[in-house]
């Protein structure tokens, strides 16, 4: 794959949303496109790119030959870099207040008295829930290119908000729909989306208010997906076959290219881009180096990704069910991991878990999940994560806290059979439990099975010339991204 070239193919500018599930995405996309000959312009808040440049260092973004990092304001006020921003405030203000920057941006790209020597756009690829940049894109005569970085189902689920809301099931009717019973009612009339429950639909929905932004913000985005000229999925045909032939039907050309971890293995070593990373927190090094004297198979992650919160009772559940479990685990305790006051863990905890626990801020976890010791995953179902997962043949014990991981927990569970859902309100006797049975139960070996199965097939999408994803990929590059003679 890849033809790297001094004679840039187009000029590709890319819009992630502002946050780590789709910088990361985007950033592998951005540098296999490079890869590939094209002058790519990647788009940043400014909140995220100093996040990025704190993490990373001061040199790390530099400007590369053909590669350029640009940015836009995400209209919020100024707040605590080391914190995640609050998503319904950001999701509003991107799309209230970034067309403007945004298209301020395609101007001055596109300026061709500037003394830069940027060739000119010929082609924006935006995240599916920034789709304002379609706007600008069509004001300046651009083609425009969305990349969904959600699971297929996930997606297809969010596809049908407004069903959902013509049916009268959504907004709830008041509190007592979030119950357990109103919860399990089957939603089976979703094309493709199979063993669904209310539950299972991305958690939006649950809300009593009608103006809620969230849910607003989905049925808007989602109906504007067919305003593209195509759209890049991070899945592989093979796992959601089924989902992806139905939203054919619905939405334009569809390029599944995932799991995009792989994918990206093919840049090229030795170029500088290869080793420029996402992380928006820093990277705890020490972890691999713990993970070298432990056993094959024999250590859990426990990590819930970058937005999820949780109260410190859920906290302490978690920690005696790791500990009471005798499982080796490395834990990632964000900062910002517990809601309000930081997350204070027992004298007692740490005592008993010394010798066969670890708990990091924040590790590479792609690299983590592939490391030999990694026998389990407790996962938040961040699509990155399940996918990271997937690549890795490593089983999951999910715990799905918002958005469509709630979907992807289910397909995990139920369709994919590498799986096992914690209760919401989880306690310790229900972890210990179940992190025994993934590590050394029947089931868990049913699941490692599976795991180690779907590892292949991701592999061969990805890796394999004839695979579907790496096909994929070269042919949204020839019929969509090289710009038309
Ligand atoms: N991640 C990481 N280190 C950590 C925790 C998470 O590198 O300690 C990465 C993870 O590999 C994934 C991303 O952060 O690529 C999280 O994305 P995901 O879609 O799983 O969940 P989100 O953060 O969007 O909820």
């Amino acid at each position: 794959m890849g033809e790297a070239g001094e004679m840039r193919k187009g000029h590709l500018v890319l819009v992630p949303y502002p946050a780590q599930g789709h910088v990361t995405p985007f950033l592998k996309l951005g540098k296999l496109l490079h890869s590939y000959g094209f002058h790519i312009t990647f788009v940043n808040t400014e909140f995220n790119h100093n996040r990025l440049l704190s993490s990373r260092g001061p040199s790390a973004l530099d400007g590369l030959p053909g590669f350029r990092f640009e940015t836009i304001p995400d209209g919020l006020p100024p707040s605590d870099e080391s914190k995640t921003q609050d998503v319904p405030a950001l999701c509003d203000s991107t799309t209230k207040n970034c067309l403007a920057p945004f298209r301020e941006l395609l101007l001055s790209l596109n300026d061709s008295s500037a003394s830069s020597n940027v060739p000119p756009v010929t082609c924006v690829i935006t995240d599916g829930v920034m789709s304002f940049a379609i706007d600008a894109a069509k004001e300046f005569g651009i083609p425009d290119v969305l990349f969904w970085t959600p699971s297929a189902c996930g997606f297809m689920a969010y596809l049908h908000y407004h069903e959902l809301i013509a049916r009268g099931l959504v907004p709830f009717k008041d509190e007592s729909d979030m119950t357990d019973e109103f919860l399990s009612t089957t939603i089976d009339w979703i094309p493709a989306l199979k063993n669904m429950r209310l539950k299972d639909i991305p958690s939006f929905i649950r809300t009593t208010n009608k103006d809620d932004i969230m849910l607003n913000f989905f049925v808007r985005e989602t109906r504007r997906a067919s305003m593209a000229s195509a759209i890049i999925l991070n899945t592989f045909d093979d796992l959601e076959r089924p989902v992806l032939d139905a939203m054919a039907k619905m939405l334009p050309p569809i390029y599944t290219i995932g799991p995009i971890c792989l994918l990206s293995r093919h840049i090229p070593p030795n170029s500088p881009l290869a080793s420029m990373g996402s992380s928006l927190w820093k990277e705890d090094t020490s972890c691999l180096e713990w993970l070298e004297g432990k056993d094959p198979g024999s250590v859990v992650l426990v990590s819930f990704g970058s937005i999820t919160t949780m109260t410190n009772d859920q906290l302490i559940e978690f920690a005696w069910g790791l500990a009471n479990s005798n499982i080796s685990f490395l834990w990632v305790v964000r900062p910002d991991l517990v809601e309000g006051e930081s997350g204070l863990l027992p004298e007692e905890f740490f005592a008993e878990t010394e010798k066969r626990g670890l708990l990091a801020s924040w590790c590479n976890q792609e690299t983590v999940l592939m490391h030999p010791s990694i026998g389990g995953f407790l996962t938040h179902c961040g699509w990155n994560s399940t996918l990271e997962s997937i690549s890795s043949g490593v089983p999951t014990l999910c715990w799905p806290f918002f958005a469509e991981q709630q979907t992807n927990c289910r397909y995990l569970c139920t369709e994919w059979g590498m799986g096992m859902e914690i209760d919401n309100n989880v306690k310790r006797k229900e972890v210990e439990e179940i992190i025994r049975e993934l590590m050394g139960g029947e089931k868990g070996k049913e699941m490692r099975r599976r795991a180690s199965e779907w590892k292949e097939r991701a592999f061969s999408a990805t890796m394999k010339p004839g695979g579907n994803s790496f096909l994929n990929f070269d042919r949204v590059v020839k019929e969509v991204l090289l710009p038309k003679k």
